[in-house]
């Protein structure tokens, strides 16, 4: 089996008194789905913010394809090959759907040409098309991201994550919010980026954690808990008192 994309070793951070994230280690397999779940307050979006160079750990290292990017500012991960949406959308408003997912793609290019405006090349173009035919946006490309539902919104942050072609996707609840049907689908195309990508998701979902996950993580007060195969952490006891509470 070749090397984990993402190995994060005994991670930590401090707020105050409160360890937030405390001696957490884990390992994420390419191409698989692995999951982070706990209760609100576990620590799950903190370790993300660690792992995506938001915040500085306190001591532990994060290792992406085998190199150290412990602390790395955000737009070195970006060059690693690390992109992560947020629970907060972080797209464009003001721009259409399709300048959205341009403006993503052209990261491809040669830092040089990457700051010219948004006419863009090739393979930026090429880019774009292929990211609105397989998230099906097609018919929206020109409508501005601000107006979209709030669905299409989250299915959008999706793609432009994936426009820059990373290595490793961080997702922070991309659910969240979504009515039955749009979480469905959104659960389809989760499961279809595995093909380009290796995901690692935030869910509170727990029935699209079983159904999405190849390894999940319980976080419990800022510790692993317990982490394997989705349906052996369901059933471990430890797991049932803490987060399911029984
Ligand atoms: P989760 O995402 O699992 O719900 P968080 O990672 O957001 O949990 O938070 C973990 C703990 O750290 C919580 O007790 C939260 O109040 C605290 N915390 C998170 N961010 C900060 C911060 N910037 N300053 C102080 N405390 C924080
Ligand atoms: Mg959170």
């Amino acid at each position: 089996m070749s090397r984990p994309v993402l190995e994060v070793s005994d991670l930590s951070i401090a707020f105050g008194g409160l360890r937030a994230v405390d001696q957490v280690t884990f390992a994420a397999e390419r191409h698989r789905i692995t999951t982070v779940i706990g209760p609100n307050g576990a620590g799950k979006s903190t370790l993300f913010n660690m792992i995506s160079g938001a915040l500085k750990p306190l001591s532990g290292t994060v290792l992406i394809d085998g190199v150290d990017m412990t602390g790395a500012a955000p737009e070195r991960l970006k060059g690693a090959g690390l992109s992560r949406s947020f629970q907060i959308t972080n797209l464009f408003f003001e721009l259409t759907v399709a300048e959205n997912l341009r403006l993503a793609a052209q990261v491809l290019e040669p830092a040089k040409r990457a700051l010219l405006p948004i006419r863009c090349s090739t393979r930026a173009q090429a880019k774009t098309q292929a990211m609105l035919e397989r998230f099906e946006l097609t018919h929206k490309r020109d409508e501005l991201a601000g107006n979209l539902s709030h669905g299409d919104q989250r299915r959008l942050e999706i793609a432009v994550c994936l426009a820059s072609e990373p290595k490793i996707l961080l997702l922070d609840e991309p659910t969240q919010g979504m009515s039955h049907q749009d979480t469905a689908d959104t659960a389809k195309l989760v499961r279809s980026l595995t093909q380009d990508v290796s995901v690692l998701l935030i869910e509170h979902d727990i029935g699209l954690v079983m159904e999405l996950s190849d390894h999940v993580v319980v976080m419990h007060q800022g510790r692993k808990l317990a982490e394997g195969p989705p349906a052996a952490v369901r059933a471990d006891p430890q797991v049932q008192a803490a987060y399911f509470g029984h």
